[in-house]
Parts: C-alpha cells; sequence; structure tokens
C-alpha cells in the first residue's frame, strides 16, 4: 500500500459517524494485528482488517469505503472475539460496509450485485426463491456460466424449485423492508 498522508485527508465525520453507528471506540485500537491474524480472508482481502481500523481511525473515508475486503467479510466475528480491547471489529466492518452501500462505493460490483438480487428475492417472496435469485444476478452481470457445473449435482435432490414456494408471513417480511426503507429515510 501507498503512504498516505493523513494530514491532508482526515476526515473527522467519518470518524464519528463510524462510531456513532457502530457504538465502538475506533481509538482504543492499538494496532496489534490480531483482527487480521485471525481474519479467514486476509489472502483474499485488498486492504487488511487491523489496516482497516486504522484507516478508519485516521479518517481515511475514500480509501476505506473503496475497498474490496468490506465486500469479502463474512461477519464470523473473528476479529470481535480475538480483539484484546474488546472492540466490535466485525460490526465496524458492517457499519462500513452499510456506508459504502449508501454512498455509491462499489468495491466488488458483483458481491453487491448478489446480495441486491437475493434481497430483492426475500422481498418478492417472503425467503428467498433461488432460481429468481440466479436469473435477476446473471441478468445484471452476464456471467451466464458461472458456477453452471453445480446445476447437476443439485438438481436431482429436488432442492430448486422453479417456481416461489408460498409461505406463511410473506406479507410481514415485505413489511420489514418497507418499515426500515421509512427508517432509513429520516
Ligand atoms: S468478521 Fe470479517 S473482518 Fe472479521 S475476521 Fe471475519 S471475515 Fe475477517
Ligand atoms: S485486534 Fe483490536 S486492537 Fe488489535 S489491531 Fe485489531 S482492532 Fe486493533
Amino acid at each position: 500500500m501507498k503512504v498516505i498522508n493523513i494530514n491532508l485527508s482526515y476526515n473527522s465525520d467519518f470518524v464519528s459517524q463510524v462510531e456513532e453507528e457502530s457504538g465502538q471506540k475506533l481509538n482504543l485500537c492499538y494496532q496489534c494485528g490480531k483482527c487480521t491474524a485471525g481474519c479467514p480472508y486476509t489472502a483474499e482481502y485488498d486492504i487488511s482488517v487491523s489496516q482497516i481500523m486504522r484507516l478508519t481511525q485516521t479518517g481515511q473515508k475514500d480509501k476505506v469505503l473503496q475497498s474490496k475486503s468490506l465486500w469479502l467479510c463474512a461477519t464470523c466475528e473473528s476479529c470481535t472475539a480475538r480483539c484484546p480491547n474488546k472492540i466490535d471489529v466485525a460490526r465496524i466492518m458492517d457499519v462500513l460496509r452499510h456506508m459504502a452501500r449508501r454512498e455509491g462505493y462499489t468495491g466488488i460490483r458483483t458481491v453487491k450485485t448478489f446480495w441486491d438480487s437475493f434481497l430483492n428475492s426475500v422481498r418478492s417472496n417472503g425467503r428467498v426463491f433461488e432460481v429468481g435469485l440466479l436469473a435477476n444476478y446473471i441478468s445484471h452481470t452476464g456471467r451466464f456460466w458461472t458456477d453452471i457445473g453445480l446445476g447437476p449435482k443439485i438438481l436431482p435432490k429436488g432442492k430448486i424449485h422453479f417456481k416461489p414456494v408460498e409461505m406463511k408471513g410473506k406479507k410481514e417480511v415485505t413489511k420489514i423492508f418497507m418499515r426500515f426503507k421509512q427508517e432509513s429515510a429520516k
């Protein structure tokens, strides 16, 4: 990673917002690196989780929100469990990902598209409808042949339905999405 002049790009509003939304104190992090050592995705991340913590602490909003790592994090909470200062690091990763999404940063477009397709499917059907999700994802990414090899293994097991399964509580699920939208607009 190239050297960043934190005096030039310090964004104090970003620091306050992350602290407020996560309920965590960023300045408790003293860069021991235990979170990164236990993170199963460290090898895949463009910025390790402890570096994300340091960049967030020093108000590097653009650098953090552009990171691909936010979209790869599996919310496994290993970082939270390992932090000697009891910082809920996974919560901070969540907050950063939501913030990136809200503000139009898309570290990995295909991951964001998958999430959007998943949420659209749950909102419309009350639960995920795999074939619909796949159609939505493929039409937005053009990845026609991704995981095609899994079809012959999954289909005989009868796990894939070609039309949405009607479920109780579908309206309630839709209401949750509506309530979230109203709350987010406040
Ligand atoms: S929650 Fe995310 S950042 Fe933390 S250890 Fe798991 S994958 Fe890594
Ligand atoms: S484990 Fe905690 S204190 Fe150590 S680098 Fe990660 S967030 Fe900072």
